[in-house]
């Protein structure tokens, strides 16, 4: 264990390394090791009182962090801001809040900060935001915001914030090229990020190609390896659409085998995100961020098959 901690830390915090100005003091993105999940907001009012019970759930879990999504384009901005809240206070877990620019203004963007600063919650992850659907031509061309290193270099004009950005081990789906991608990953880091959470990937390979070429880069603060259970085969289409992520042949053939069969279905791939994060902490990543999909049981199944 000792080991292995060791070689995390050279691997991914390389004490002394990172960009000073980046690293703020009460910060959980200064932390040696972090194990994190991510919720999303009910889609309807009325289900506030079940997603509370799942953040009691995921509580008991003791993560490092629970980060909270934002609706596309800002919509139901105030609904991330309720459940961040909820894990900041009511759990007395750090929460991190998604906050998208796509749609929003600098305004707009400051509002919804003082709100989650109001309720103590000052750390972001700053996004670019898919463009919604219904956003007009001539509102998309005029946005304020054209990136999310637009948004980071606006939110670092504030001390108090603590700021995250995302990343992607495959490339982002509208990336020229790796080496774009990654340039403009560096530039989010020089701007003020101090941490990075990664797209979801079921194949480590990419992460561990991706954080080496990252490192040869520049790229110095810690990067979590987002993980996703899958626990039915729909959830697939779905996810591969949306993230862009490729199913490694070894994976097709587990849904393939098990897909017909709700049960084996989701013990394999419980069983398949458990093998994907042993191997990482095995291979020296210390941030692992798990897409919990606000499934408690899947996330305790998967805390309890971790190698300690
Ligand atoms: P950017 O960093 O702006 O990158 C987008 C693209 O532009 C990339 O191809 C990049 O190479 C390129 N680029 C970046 N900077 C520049 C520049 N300065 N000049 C030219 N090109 C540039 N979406 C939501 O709506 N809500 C969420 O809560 C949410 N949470 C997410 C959490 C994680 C961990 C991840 C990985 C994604 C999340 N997303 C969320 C999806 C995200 O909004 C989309 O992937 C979006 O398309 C890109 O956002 P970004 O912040 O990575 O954008």
């Amino acid at each position: 264990m000792v080991m292995i901690l060791y070689i995390a830390n050279k691997i991914n915090r390389k004490d002394g390394e990172f960009p000073m100005a980046n690293v703020t003091e009460n910060s959980i993105f200064t932390k040696e090791k972090t194990i994190s999940f991510e919720v999303f907001p009910p889609k309807k009012d009325d289900d506030f009182a079940s997603a509370f019970s799942v953040l009691d759930e995921l509580g008991k879990l003791s993560p490092d962090y629970i980060s909270v999504t934002y609706g596309a384009g800002g919509s139901r901005a105030g609904k991330t801001v309720e459940i961040a809240d909820y894990i900041e206070n009511k759990l007395g877990i750090p929460s991190i809040a998604h906050v998208t620019c796509v749609g929003g203004t600098k305004e707009s963007v400051s509002a919804v900060i003082d709100s989650l600063k109001q309720v103590g919650v000052n750390h972001i992850l700053a996004l670019r935001g898919d463009r919604p659907a219904d956003m007009t031509d001539e509102a998309f061309n005029a946005r304020e915001f054209e990136h999310a290193s637009d948004l980071i270099s606006f939110l670092k004009q504030d001390p108090s914030l603590h700021i995250a950005g995302a990343c992607y081990p495959e490339k982002h789906f509208d990336a020229f090229s790796f080496e774009t991608d990654l340039r403009y990953l560096k530039a989010k880091q020089d701007l003020g990020a101090e941490y990075f959470i990664s797209q979801l990937f079921f194949d480590n390979d990419y992460f561990y190609d991706f954080t080496d070429r990252a490192e040869k880069k520049g790229i110095k603060v810690p990067i979590s390896a987002g993980i996703m259970p899958i626990t039915t085969p729909k959830q697939i289409g779905t996810i591969v659409t949306l993230s862009g992520s490729s199913i490694p042949k070894h994976f097709a053939d587990i849904i393939a085998k098990y897909g017909e069969s709700p049960e084996e279905m989701r013990k394999a791939g419980i069983d398949y995100a458990i093998r994907q994060i042993n191997d990482l902490l095995s291979n020296g990543v210390s941030h692992i961020h798990i897409y919990s999909m606000n499934k408690p049981k899947v996330t305790a199944e998967i805390m309890a098959g971790l190698k300690a």
